[in-house]
């Protein structure tokens, strides 16, 4: 935040210093650009810094993005269970308040709950910082007691100014991620075990979503949950799957 705040200051000294009317809006654009990239660019650091910013081969971190929801998590933990891995789950706080017991099961069976904001809607990120708060606040209310650790991932991967002083001031870390299902919320399921498996070897967070979208049919869940078990049996062979916390501990070493 500081670093952005710097840089527009930094540009309006030279706007003023120039004092030329065509170079206002070449300034300007230079701002625009930078601001873009903060906004829609997670690992840019133009806001704040996120972690982990190191790939360790043959050590990977499972993350599940949204939910808590009956329509997937049950199965999901299913399946980590049968495989012996630990997730951290980036939970929507409006689905936690909803299934308070998903959230408590999540706990029970070792994995972890982080935060995801509260109601995960795409203009989140034009809120102000009190907007952010409440998010925050209501996320926390509705997972407590189960939520232990300041890890936060924002909905769809957007930063903002606002945003960022939130994290900074509620002494929030940013959890980057790696590897990318591009599922759009498991709308896309085909082929997914092989799109995750393309980019492990390299080791990192992998990111997939816990929740089938409103539209989902037995088909396409069955298909999913396929996909999952293909990529965790392949995953077992191929990389140590490992908890964020002791990611976040190796990665922060020499
Ligand atoms: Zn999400």
């Amino acid at each position: 935040m500081k670093r952005f705040h710097l840089f527009s200051l930094l540009l309006i000294v030279v706007a003023a210093a120039i004092n030329n009317t065509t170079y206002y809006f070449l300034i300007f654009i230079l701002w625009f650009i930078i601001l873009n990239i903060g906004v829609f660019y997670l690992r840019s650091r133009v806001f704040i810094d996120g972690i982990p910013r190191k790939r360790i081969p043959g050590k990977i971190v499972l993350t599940i993005d949204d939910g808590p929801h009956p329509n997937l998590t049950p199965d999901l933990l299913q399946l980590l269970g049968k495989y012996h891995f630990q997730a951290t789950f980036f939970v929507i706080g409006r689905d936690a308040s909803e299934y308070p017991h998903l959230i408590k099961e999540i706990c029970d069976r070792g994995h972890t709950i982080a935060h995801h904001s509260y109601r995960h809607v795409p203009w989140l990120n034009f809120m102000l910082r009190r907007g952010w708060e409440q998010e925050f606040t209501k996320t926390h209310r509705a997972c407590e007691p189960y939520i232990k650790k300041k890890w936060f991932r924002p909905p769809y991967a957007l930063m903002s100014p606002h945003l960022a002083k939130v994290l900074q001031s509620g002494g929030y870390e940013l959890i980057l991620f790696d590897i990318r299902a591009l599922d759009f919320g498991n709308r896309r399921t085909e082929n997914l075990a092989k799109r995750l498996l393309k980019t492990v070897d390299k080791g990192g967070v992998v990111l997939f979503h816990g929740k089938m979208p409103e539209n989902y049919t037995e088909f396409s869940k069955k298909q999913l949950l396929e996909e999952l078990d293909i990529f965790f049996n392949a995953l077992q062979n191929k990389s140590d799957v490992v908890s964020l916390d002791h990611y976040l501990e190796l990665t922060n070493g020499p």
